[in-house]
């Protein structure tokens, strides 16, 4: 529903709308970027098991998911500019994948 609204408003703003796979974002650190279920310590707190950073849990995960769609757009905005993506709705591919130590 809110990609159809947002959609909308892309229409009549302009811009471009991202979507990002939410997979694993409220699992990630948006601190340290490093992967474990055991930081999630609830539904709503977020405790980072590596570098200590909390975080509400659903702030952390969208912060996770702008930085992804900010990845995708500049990735793209590299290799194809950005004005090709104008007024469409575009899916980020990848996903957010553990850092190996
Ligand atoms: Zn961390």
């Amino acid at each position: 529903m809110i990609v159809y609204m947002l959609a909308y408003k892309l229409k009549v703003r302009g811009g471009v709308l991202v979507k990002v796979d939410p997979k694993n974002t409220s699992i990630t650190c948006s601190n340290c970027h490093r992967m474990d279920r055991k930081s999630r310590k609830s539904q709503a707190e977020f405790h980072c098991v590596f570098c200590n950073h909390q975080d509400n849990a659903d702030h952390n995960a969208s912060v996770n998911i702008l930085e992804a769609g900010r990845a995708f757009l500049a990735a793209e905005a590299n290799s194809q500019g950005l004005s090709v993506l104008k007024g469409r709705v575009v899916t980020a591919v990848g996903k957010l994948k553990p850092i190996k130590l």
